[in-house]
């Protein structure tokens, strides 16, 4: 049986099903799923930036569409949150 839940793309912060989820990254110990190549590269060029916002659980977190402002409020400035 394949594993089969919704993650959440920590770039767009929209909900992905973890088995159509076209790309990935394991950074930190943990995975993250993305639903672009777009996505994936903006988490590429600032993964601690990204995982830290995934690892905040904001609330709004998972709504689409994206990018959800909310990640870019936090790129600017995290402690504001
Ligand atoms: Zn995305």
């Amino acid at each position: 049986m394949t594993t089969n839940r919704d993650v959440i793309d920590p770039v767009c912060g929209m909900t992905i099903s973890m088995s159509q989820a076209p790309f990935n990254r394991l950074h930190a110990a943990a995975t993250y799923y993305f639903c672009s190549t777009e996505c994936t590269l903006k988490f590429d060029a600032d993964a601690d930036a990204y995982a830290a916002v995934a690892r905040l659980n904001l609330p709004g977190w998972g709504q689409t569409p994206h990018p959800p402002a909310i990640v870019e409020q936090f790129l600017r400035a995290p402690d504001q949150l």
